[in-house]
């Protein structure tokens, strides 16, 4: 889903250059970094590993990621759940970390205190590492992906902890659409898809709606202490009660952690294991069958067939509607978890490509194409997600780029003064569908200045909007008879969540009526107060040229238009205006007349036929 962007002036960037873009999949547990190399997205490894795990080590003199932390070393991790909160918003109890005194929240190392932010862009620098050692070169953008449910502060977060990592963020994207990119599946025509991803600590589902090039999240549940961490739990107290591990320490605990985490994911691709364990100096004969396990496992998925059967509910579809299900999520390995969600939906499942990887593979490729890197045949259609335009007299929204518009696209559009004289004008940018500019979203305004002083409607000023193939936006306006551009003064205005995009189309549909009335009434509104002013200041000028009656016809007139405007009837005012200008038609005559006269007065013939 395009996120907008305002460029600032001279900053649009030109999409031939060669430029490296790579995408990131921030994970809970574990990060990756892919890009597209020779048209197809490959995974960069890190030493051979291409998971990097999200953690982070820091020790007096230096700062470890992932795979350069020694085994067992007690590390932060999992800090995905604590970005963009604030300390009131979690269960401190659960997470081990620092709380200084502020709301903010901080962890504390042995560099000081280290916010979220910090702390993943310390995972962010690594990755960034990882894809220049591997190019030998400047990584130009990057598309990073956050949960579907991410809100406005998190997504703002994790663009803060990519900036201190140096990184050119291209856009965030969702991790269900980077999937289905991933997939191709936004070169169908259209779909509804589940992207079901269950993950180390985290489960999210997601419904998504392919239409007319724009992935749209029209439904997302979840449990976000639900994941692969469980089902280890699980396994680890079946060998405390079986096989009478005895684990006592903490450090005890964490290597039996290990050892379930590995029988588990044995078990995705076995269904026994027999083999002897060596733990804390004793050798333990073990005996394991999947199918064993696998009753065990059972409450686990049931809760997330649930969360799958609110989502379905949430986006009022049933499983027979849903064109294909994702598979995402290390944990969707388990074979168990494949057959249940299967026969749930009563069809095969999207999962030939890892499961872990494909986040990290549609952002890779995404990037490519906001770079201007991706070649036809991986190029994916982009649109504007909503209409963009600019606001006109009567509180109205010109649209200038319709939504659903294919980027790149320029347009412009002329518009002109209100006011006799008037040297100045604002180009308010909205985006939205509605009529009403309160209703939209402002993006942002700037001031085109010095317009020569003309009638009302004879200065022309073209506003050109260009959004660009990263949905960059640069607006400039340019005064025709001048040829003076105006610099735009709009900073960069950043994401708009797809919940809130879907609602803005859909109020634009549900008050489409009202939005048509408003927008007829506005306009007349404006015509009315225009003549309003012109006939008044006609009278002030002129008054000398009214007969008393023909005085009081049009200030009869003025009043009773000015009474109809206040009550809101478009017809009526319309009729009002129609008799006012009939009743100044005779006035404005004796004006014209007047005005042709005094410019011939003391000329000759031979003047006034030049
Ligand atoms: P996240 O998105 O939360 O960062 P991942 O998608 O990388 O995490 O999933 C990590 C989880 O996937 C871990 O719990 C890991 O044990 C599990 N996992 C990885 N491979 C397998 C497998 N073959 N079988 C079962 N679980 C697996
Ligand atoms: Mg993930």
């Amino acid at each position: 889903m395009a996120l907008l962007q305002i460029s600032e002036p001279g900053k649009s960037t030109d999409p031939h250059n060669r430029k490296l873009s790579i995408g990131i999949d921030l994970g809970t547990t574990n990060s990756l970094v892919a890009s597209v190399i020779s048209g197809e997205a490959k995974i960069l490894e890190d030493n051979n590993c291409r998971l990097i795990p999200s953690r982070v080590l820091y020790e007096q003199s230096q700062i470890l990621v992932g795979n350069d932390i020694p085994n067992h070393a007690l590390t932060i991790s999992s800090v995905k759940r604590l970005i963009g909160k604030k300390k009131d918003d979690i269960d401190a109890d659960n997470i081990a970390l620092e709380l200084a005194d502020s709301n903010e929240i901080f962890i504390q190392t042995p560099q000081g205190y280290k916010s979220p932010i910090q702390v993943s862009s310390d995972i962010l620098k690594k990755l960034k590492k990882i894809a220049s050692d591997y190019f030998g070169d400047e990584i130009y953008g990057a598309v990073i992906t956050v949960p579907a449910y991410f809100n406005e502060g998190q997504r703002q977060a994790t663009k803060e902890a990519a900036k201190l990592a140096e990184i050119n963020v291209l856009r965030l994207i969702n991790e269900p659409t980077a999937a289905a990119y991933a997939y191709g599946l936004d070169s169908k025509k259209e779909g509804v898809f589940v992207v079901y991803d269950l993950g180390g600590g985290t489960f999210d589902v997601s419904v998504l709606q392919f239409n007319e090039g724009v992935f749209e999240v029209i439904a997302t549940n979840g449990n976000s202490s639900l994941g692969g961490d469980d089902f280890d739990q699980i396994i680890k107290n079946y060998l405390i009660n079986k096989y009478k591990f005895n684990s006592q320490s903490l450090k005890d605990q964490a290597k039996l952690n290990l050892i379930a985490k590995d029988i588990k994911e044995k078990l995705s691709s076995q269904d026994t294991i027999n083999e002897t364990i060596r733990f804390n100096n004793l050798d333990y004969q073990i005996d394991i069958s999947l199918s064993e396990i696998e009753k065990l496992f059972a409450p686990l998925l049931d809760k997330t067939i649930q969360c799958v059967k609110n989502a379905l509910n949430d986006a009022n579809l049933s499983t027979d509607e849903i064109d294909g299900i994702i598979m995402v999520g290390g944990s969707t390995r388990m074979p168990t978890i494949q057959n249940h969600i299967k026969k749930f939906f009563n069809q095969n499942l999207l999962n030939d490509l890892n499961p872990d990887e494909v986040v990290a593979i549609g952002a890779a490729r995404q990037a490519s194409v906001l770079s201007g890197q991706a070649n036809d045949d991986t190029l994916l259609l982009d649109v504007t997600p909503l209409s963009l335009g600019i606001e006109t007299m009567g509180d109205l929204v010109e649209r200038i780029i319709p939504r659903n518009s294919t980027i790149p696209i320029a347009k412009a559009q002329e518009f002109t003064t209100y006011k006799d004289g008037q040297t100045m004008m604002k180009i308010h940018v909205v985006q939205g569908e509605r009529e009403k500019v309160s209703e939209n979203r402002s993006l942002g305004e700037f001031i085109v200045k010095d317009i020569p002083p003309m009638p009302a409607g004879a200065a022309k000023i073209k506003v050109t909007f260009q959004v660009d193939a990263d949905s960059l936006l640069t607006v400039s306006a340019e005064e025709k008879t001048t040829g003076i551009k105006t610099s735009i003064e709009i900073k960069p205005s950043y994401g708009i969540e797809e919940s809130e995009i879907r609602k803005m189309l859909e109020d634009s549909f549900t008050n489409a009526v009202n939005d048509k009335k408003f927008r007829s009434l506005a306009e007349v509104i404006v015509d009315a107060n225009q003549i309003l002013e012109l006939t008044e200041k006609a009278i002030q000028d002129d008054k000398q040229l009214l007969l008393e009656s023909e005085k009081s016809t049009i200030e009869r007139c003025m009043n009773n238009l000015k009474s109809e405007i206040t009550k809101k009837n478009t017809s009526k005012i319309k009729l009002a205006t129609d008799e006012l200008n009939n009743a100044s038609m005779s006035f404005a005559q004796k004006r014209m007349d007047n005005s042709i006269y005094s410019s011939l007065t003391g000329k000759n013939i031979n003047e006034i036929n030049k």
